[in-house]
């Protein structure tokens, strides 16, 4: 029985006293409820000591949304994995369709990340998905088993019981189409068949989220599909009433 984790990833969004409303919010209400998933949100850095400040004694953990693959030392601009454990970080994204598209990762630059992340004890959230020209050629199982086996070429089957996979179709991220629940449970099928090509117990136990577009509207029939493990929601991650009714949807 795999625990459902809804993540909320703000992107590059959020100023001091609207963040404020939205995790006393978060807080306050996962508290009361009590939900019977996970949940965590991947703040941008400059926001993750006020994430800490409210959510600290919460059921509501945080996040990072990008991590570097090096360890501290003279990399100007980038966070290592040691400063999000440091400031209590449980998990964070790696590989997110944008880091990919707009800064250029490579799968083999993500898988890096990943395995800094891992090294530091953080549970990486690996970002994997198919641009709307990729799903058009028919190749979206290629494309998300390229990705996938560039982290287990890196870190090994085992590694993938630490972390989280998240499934996000490009074309669905940020546009308000949704993939059916049919269509994502294909990819998280495909996702968990190859992981159980190399150990079937790690792919019983792998958390695969699916996001694209996941709001209060749509994520209970997604989250109803047998191999979608909870969401990864962006947009709707910034609207309290929104995320939380996707947790209790996950709940
Ligand atoms: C995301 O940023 O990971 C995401 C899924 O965004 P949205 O929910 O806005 O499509």
């Amino acid at each position: 029985m795999r625990t459902k984790l809804v993540a909320g990833n703000w992107k590059m969004n959020g100023r001091l006293h609207d963040n404020a409303a939205l995790l006393t919010s978060l807080q306050l209400t996962a508290t009361k409820l009590k939900w019977g998933c996970q949940v965590t949100v991947c703040v941008p850095c400059p926001y993750l000591t006020q994430a800490r400040a409210i959510l600290s004694g919460s059921p509501v953990m945080w996040g990072g949304q990008d991590v570097s693959e090096h360890g501290d030392g003279a990399y100007t601009g980038e966070v290592s994995a040691g400063m999000l454990t440091d400031l209590h970080c449980t998990h964070v994204l790696v590989g997110h369709s944008e880091r990919r598209a707009l800064f250029g990762e490579s799968d083999q630059g993500v898988a890096a990340k990943f395995a800094a992340a891992l090294g530091a004890g953080l549970v990486p959230i690996l970002c994997v998905g198919e641009t709307l020209a990729e799903r058009e050629a028919g190749i979206t199982g290629e494309v998300v088993t390229r990705q996938l086996d560039a982290v287990l070429a890196r870190s090994g089957v085992a590694a993938l019981a630490k972390a989280v996979v998240a499934y996000e179709p490009v074309w669905a991220i940020g546009t308000g189409k949704t993939a059916s629940p049919q269509q994502a449970q294909e990819v998280h099928a495909l996702i968990r068949a190859r992981v159980a090509r190399d150990d079937a117990a790690v792919a019983g136990g792998l958390r695969i989220l699916y996001g694209g577009s996941v709001k209060a509207a749509n994520a209970a029939e997604l989250f109803a599909m047998p191999d979608i493990d909870g969401g990864l929601i962006g947009g709707a991650s910034l609207v309290a009433a929104e995320f939380i009714a996707i947790c209790a949807a996950a709940a």
